[in-house]
């Protein structure tokens, strides 16, 4: 199954992808891991995505294409993938669908992850993650029991640079502009399904679960 994730920035998509991987068994290409990634190891094309991404602004498109491609043409890729984050606006959906056809590809399904703007809100500034082991909390929602500490490992927690207050607003305003219009771009070509991201994790997983196979058989 080739299947896009949409949704804003906070709505859940990683969570949801990291459930999809091991059910379907296939790889999750998150655009923005790729370039966490480069950033944290100092590569020219960190250096460079950085100065984009601390600004909540979108890293150019050739940039991040170049990445996908290569990504897309790994073996693990061949049954399949969930591509979190990609694409971001409609120039990247269009390269995306000519990749593909290049391939002889298409992709089957594009998921929408649908949050309120107010939660988003509040997922993305209350958002923490252990430098040690990864697990996430939110100072709002699922608080650790000591502030900055992770239950899990006793890791130290810590923000994503582009999770403060003013970038964050930046962010949700590129989704509202540039990427949100993709939800149009995927209704029209008829593969476009949505489900509401808020609730408990799980009940939003059967969701999803039951909205793929409605779209994929
Ligand atoms: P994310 O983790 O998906 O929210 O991405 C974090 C940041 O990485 C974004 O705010 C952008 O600066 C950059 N980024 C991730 N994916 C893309 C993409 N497909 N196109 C451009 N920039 C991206």
């Amino acid at each position: 199954m080739r299947l896009v994730l949409l949704g804003a920035p906070g709505a859940g998509k990683g969570t949801q992808a990291k459930k999809l991987i091991e059910k379907y068994q296939i790889p999750q290409i998150s655009t923005g891991d790729i370039l966490r990634k480069a950033v944290a190891d100092g590569t020219p094309l960190g250096k460079e995505a950085k100065s984009y991404m601390d600004k909540g602004e979108l890293v150019p498109d050739s940039v991040v294409i170049g990445l996908v491609k290569e990504r897309l043409s790994q073996d693990d890729c061949t049954n399949g993938y969930i591509l979190d984050g990609f694409p971001r606006n409609t120039a990247q959906a269009e390269t995306l669908d000519s990749v593909l056809a290049d391939m002889n590809a298409s992709l089957d399904v594009a998921l929408s992850v649908d949050v309120d703007m107010d939660i988003l809100m509040k997922r993305l500034t209350g958002r923490r993650t252990c430098k040690s082991c990864g697990q996430m909390f939110n100072v709002h929602f699922s608080a650790p029991k000591k502030e900055g500490i992770c239950d899990k490992c006793d890791g130290e927690l810590y923000q994503r640079d582009d999770d403060q207050e003013e970038t964050i607003k930046k962010r949700l305003d590129v989704y509202e502009e540039q990427t949100a219009p993709l939800i149009d771009y995927y209704s029209n070509k008829g593969i476009l399904t949505s489900v509401n991201g808020v609730g408990n994790m799980e009940d939003i997983f059967k969701e999803v679960i039951a909205k793929l196979d409605t779209v994929t058989k």
